[in-house]
């Protein structure tokens, strides 16, 4: 099966419509993470024409970042395309926003170096930071892409009338929101706007922390500080909701042609509009299976028989709110 690919105004090459995130393999929020499997999993996501890589400096504060310039040094750097953030910072392990132009200015340097590279194809602010006005970010962002330092400008968690002011300042190519067949707040103002006006949409979640997967039980835990202990989706008796749900996805994608719920899951995210779907594997077997989503479509038929069992499943739905981090403190 050939991998999809789109353009996005900005970067040169095209991009794999499956996009490595790499939060987990920062580790934190994640239990941790292993440097050599996380280099392992870059490398062969490349290898097999994943070419497209989400990371930020706050995941694993650095370390993901730094995983992924280690991955890439020594030859597929050119052919990788990098989607890195700016916008959240840390102290003392406590995340805030921070779009101050300052902190712009300082963190591109910081993720340049833990990229090993000297330009960003794609940089995106994470959160909107109501503290500074979005003006102000969007220029510095603009002065950075003039200066050839990134290629294409994005930002995540925007509304759209976010959006609509940011982009009076700076030319803007991507959104990041969370998308996946249980979580669709989108569906009513980033997607329309996103169609309206040719942005590229990199859906974040879209195996929604690992419940699409098909792996996780009823039984399943999670180790340290991983969020899936806190997330409210994973918590009785919204879990079990959940798990029927993917259960029954699970033997709709079987029915489709021998497929299982990830590949199906993936799927309804690509079949949504201008999409990539980011895909947080962190080990190199976790890539199996991904050519699956690539080469079909979903018919209106499917899409109302998926509807049917989230409605009917879910009873007691449940958004990713609990991870937006906190504005700075004045
Ligand atoms: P996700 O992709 O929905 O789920 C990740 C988890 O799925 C992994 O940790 C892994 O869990 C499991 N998984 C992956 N491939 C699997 C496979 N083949 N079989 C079984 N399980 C598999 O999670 P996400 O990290 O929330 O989202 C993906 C990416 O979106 C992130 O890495 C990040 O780049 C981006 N993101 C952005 C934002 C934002 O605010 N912009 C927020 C969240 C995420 P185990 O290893 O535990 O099995």
């Amino acid at each position: 099966m050939s991998i999809e690919t789109l353009n996005i105004p900005g970067i040169p090459q095209a991009v794999s419509r499956i996009a490595l995130g790499t939060w987990a393999i920062g580790g934190w929020k994640w239990g941790g993470s292993d440097a050599d499997e996380s280099v392992a999993t870059i490398q062969a996501a490349v290898d097999r024409g994943i070419n497209f890589l989400d990371t930020a400096p706050v995941y694993g504060f650095g370390r993901s970042e730094e995983l992924v310039g280690r991955a890439l040094a020594g030859g597929r750097r050119q052919r990788a395309v990098i989607a890195t953030k700016v916008g959240v910072s840390w102290n003392d392990g406590k995340v805030f926003r921070d779009s101050r132009p300052a902190c712009v200015r300082r963190s591109v340097e910081e993720s340049l170096r833990r990229l090993q590279t000297d330009y960003i194809d794609l940089y995106q602010v994470h959160w909107p930071d109501s503290l500074v006005p979005f003006e102000e970010t969007a220029e510095e962002l603009e002065r950075l892409r003039r200066a050839g330092k990134i290629l294409a400008i994005g930002v995540s968690n925007f509304s759209p009338a976010q959006m609509q002011r940011f982009s009076s300042t700076a030319l803007l190519s991507t959104v990041q929101p969370p998308y996946n067949l249980f979580e669709r707040a989108i569906d009513q103002d980033v997607l329309p706007y996103a169609r309206g006006t040719g942005l590229t949409v990199l859906a974040y979640g879209a195996l929604c922390r690992g419940l699409l997967s098909g792996r996780i039980t009823g039984t399943t835990t999670f180790e340290g500080d991983d969020l899936r202990g806190y997330d409210p989706k994973f918590q009785e008796p919204r879990r079990s909701q959940y798990l029927a749900a993917v259960h029954a996805l699970d033997q709709l994608a079987r029915d489709i042609g021998g497929l299982r719920v990830l590949a199906l899951a993936v799927r309804w995210v690509l079949d949504r509009g201008k999409t990539v779907a980011l895909w947080g594997a962190r080990r190199p077997q976790q890539l199996e299976g991904m050519e699956q989503a690539f080469g079909w479509n979903l018919s209106p038929q499917q899409m109302q028989q998926i509807d049917a069992i989230v409605a009917g499943l879910v009873t007691d739905p449940v958004g990713p709110d609990f991870m937006a981090p906190p504005l700075r403190a004045a």
